[in-house]
């Protein structure tokens, strides 16, 4: 039987490239990318990626078992789905990526890094994003699953792209019902995936960090239940499950550290989790000419990494914000 995740470890495409059942149509766009129609009307558009980070196991293991239910006519499909496996080349190698960050690359990005694989590939996807979107009247979203590197204060939470316009309240529904610990608001444009479908896809949509991730079949998928329910109910039309914890909070990107000096410093161990809390005052980084102090009263830092490269992010502080600013 086709199977998505299997064909990409192993490199090869299928022997055959589209097929049907019951219930969809598949065609199989290249390495790691399958789009999948329902035979019935829908109202949906969604697309489903993981694997923009190679390492990041967990997500590619769900999605594709999803994908293998739906195929197998185990589930309906309510959506018209487009399913992506980013960085083929970075999934079978085991590593984050093979030369640079792919989630930096997009929007066009990709031509302020070296010609690489990953380069190529953020070309190629921002392709497949835009004639999957071409002309579909259907309400657009898009879901990009990552697992942390590091440990997290709030272990699960989404990331959602600056933009303009509102967020949307479905896919907030659906934010809500995977039982996510938080959500970060950035506050300026960017070169990941979820912030290339927002701005020339007008999709509404979200990067979701899911927890921590190990090697393929060691994941415990149990830790990805909520997001595996709520995600299941989008794409088969389900209602959404219920939210059991507590109401998720809500943060904005109130400054973003530009490591822009070899001698840049960052105070923090390396182990800092991510959404530690940052008293007023507190030193955070300085570099030749410039320095950061905690401005608020509390401040979180989130993805704090001094070794990336000159002109590149090490770190976002974050203020807490109430609900009403999503709207
Ligand atoms: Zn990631």
């Amino acid at each position: 039987m086709f199977d998505l995740l299997a064909l990409t470890l192993a490199g090869q495409a299928p022997a055959n490239q589209q097929g049907e059942n019951l219930n969809v149509r598949w065609r199989w766009l290249g390495e790691g990318l399958l789009e999948i129609t329902p035979r019935q009307a829908y109202r949906q558009a969604v697309v489903l990626s993981a694997g923009i980070h190679g390492n990041e196991t967990a997500p590619i293991e769900l999605l594709n078992q999803w994908v293998n239910t739906l195929l197998a006519g185990e589930r309906p499909l309510a959506v018209r789905l487009l399913v992506v496996l980013g960085n083929p080349a970075a999934i079978r190698a085991g590593k984050r990526y093979l030369h640079s960050d792919m989630n930096r690359m997009f929007g066009g990005r990709y031509r302020d890094f070296n010609h690489s694989g990953e380069t190529v590939r953020a070309q190629q996807l921002e392709q497949v994003i835009a004639a999957f979107f071409d002309g579909e009247e259907a309400e657009r979203f898009h879901y990009d699953l990552h697992t942390a590197i590091r440990e997290s204060r709030l272990p699960r939470f989404g990331i959602l792209p600056f933009q303009t316009r509102p967020y949307s309240a479905d896919m907030l529904a659906v934010l809500d019902a995977a039982d996510l610990d938080a959500l970060v608001i950035h506050s300026a444009p960017g070169g990941t995936f979820s912030h290339f479908s927002s701005e020339h896809a007008a999709a509404a949509s979200c990067t979701l960090e899911l927890g921590k991730a190990k090697p393929f079949g060691s994941n415990d998928l149990q830790q990805f239940a909520a997001i595996n329910r709520a995600l299941q109910a989008v794409v088969s039309g389900e209602p959404l499950p219920s939210r059991p914890g507590v109401a998720l909070r809500l943060f904005r990107v109130e400054q973003s550290l530009i490591k822009r000096s070899e001698d840049f410093r960052l105070h923090l161990s390396d182990d800092t989790a991510n959404f530690t809390e940052l008293k007023q005052g507190t030193l955070l980084c300085e570099q030749p000419g410039e320095e950061y102090r905690v401005q608020h009263a509390s401040e979180w830092i989130l993805f704090p990494n001094p070794a990336v490269a000159l002109g590149l992010r090490a770190g976002m502080v974050l203020t807490e914000v109430p609900r009403s600013t999503l709207y």
